[in-house]
């Protein structure tokens, strides 16, 4: 029996709860989530902050996937945090800005949902999380287009010291090497970019970053991980902290196989675990009218799972809700992924439909 966590409603976790003749669960969730990235976690946060069982399945042996080894940089027009900056950003100039960059390939209902929804996000998860973000003076790539801006779109977040992790410190995928300094030095946005520039003050700015990893003198023992979390790797490890605190579970090594359908809806997945079946059934929590039980969330699909199905949920997902639309419920998650199409279509616009989850 999977170590799921949860007490099964269903007879007995590996024993029962058949819903059609063929399938018989061995965990049953309100909500399951595939996948560990930003998209996947909010996704698994929100639904947890609205009281649903939420079980996380993560293929790899590690959790957060890009998003853990990334800068962890979110890009939100006209939040909050900008405003508290000084800056002055609109919804209408964000939109603008992503139609420059994107023309016809997207939706203006789409582009519309994530600058909505996305200033939404970032307070949603600084109340229900750990998480402060921070908007800084760090330029749109192509400032020069309307609705460009020098800077304040894009936010970080609050580092984070492994100790507060425990043992999920062990199965966080590192930073990526070039997101450090000579590749193994953690850094703030606000330390890199002077360091980077060479800006006044940037000696000084140097010496504490590298003094910071050196000092910790037990974990240098051990090893080149530095247990100063920032970027992508703060991210990650804080809405894993708050998965854990509402109640959420995350299975490592368990990837999606399939989805399992009744009577043309999805009721469960088929997920792999340590090349063992377990079948997953997925029960509508009824505090979650907005989140239809059959909707899966994808954060960065890849191969071994039965993509096409998924896509195709994820797809009517986002077609459900677009800008907040069938009723207007918040709805909060991070893109993932480009908002600019191209490519492999059906894995994009899965990603996005995680956007605006
Ligand atoms: C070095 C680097 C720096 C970056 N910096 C930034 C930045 O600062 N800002 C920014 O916006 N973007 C940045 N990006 C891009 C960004 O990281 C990605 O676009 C984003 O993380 C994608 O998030 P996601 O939630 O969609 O998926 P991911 O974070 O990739 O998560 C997908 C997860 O799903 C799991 N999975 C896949 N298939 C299955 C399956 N069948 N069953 C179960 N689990 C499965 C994967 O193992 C993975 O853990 C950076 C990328 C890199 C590499």
């Amino acid at each position: 029996m999977p170590d799921c966590g949860f007490a099964p409603r269903l007879p007995a976790c590996g024993t029962g709860g058949r819903v059609d003749s063929e399938t018989v669960w061995d965990i049953e969730t309100d909500i399951l989530v595939v996948g560990s990235g930003a998209g996947a976690l909010t996704a698994a946060v929100t639904a947890a902050d609205h009281h649903a069982r939420v079980l996380v399945i993560e293929k790899s042996a590690q959790f957060g996937g890009t998003s853990a080894t990334s800068g962890g940089a979110v890009w939100i027009p006209a939040s909050r945090q900008a405003a508290a900056a000084g800056a002055a950003d609109t919804p209408e100039e964000g939109f603008a800005y992503i139609k420059a960059l994107t023309g016809d390939a997207v939706e203006d209902e789409r582009i519309w949902a994530y600058v909505r929804q996305g200033p939404a996000m970032l307070d949603f998860l600084e109340r229900a999380t750990s998480l402060k973000f921070v908007a800084i003076p760090y330029t749109d790539y192509h400032a020069e287009l309307p609705g460009g801006k020098l800077g304040y779109r894009t936010h970080d977040c609050n580092p984070i010291h492994a100790s507060a992790l425990g043992a999920d410190f062990d199965t966080l995928r590192p930073t990526h090497p070039s997101a450090m300094l000579f590749g193994v030095i953690p850094w703030t946005m606000y330390e890199s970019a002077p360091m980077i520039t060479q800006a006044p003050g940037w000696q000084k700015i140097l010496a504490k970053v590298i003094w910071r990893y050196v000092s910790d003198v037990k974990q240098r023992l051990r090893g080149s991980r530095s247990r100063f979390l920032v970027f992508g790797n703060a991210l990650m490890g804080r809405l894993k902290l708050a998965l854990d605190a509402k109640g959420g579970k995350l299975l490592l090594d368990t990837g999606l196989v399939s989805l399992v359908r009744q009577d043309g809806r999805v009721v469960g997945a088929v997920a792999s675990q340590n090349g063992r079946k377990v079948r997953i059934a997925a029960r509508r929590h009824s505090g979650l009218r907005w989140l239809r039980a059959e909707r899966y969330v994808a954060g960065g699909l890849s191969a071994g799972a039965d993509q096409p199905g998924l896509e195709r949920v994820a797809a009517e997902q986002y077609r459900r809700w677009p800008g907040g639309g069938a009723g207007g419920r918040g709805c909060h998650g991070f893109a993932g992924g480009s908002l600019v199409g191209a490519g492999d279509k059906g894995r994009r616009r899965a990603a996005r439909a995680a956007a605006v989850l």
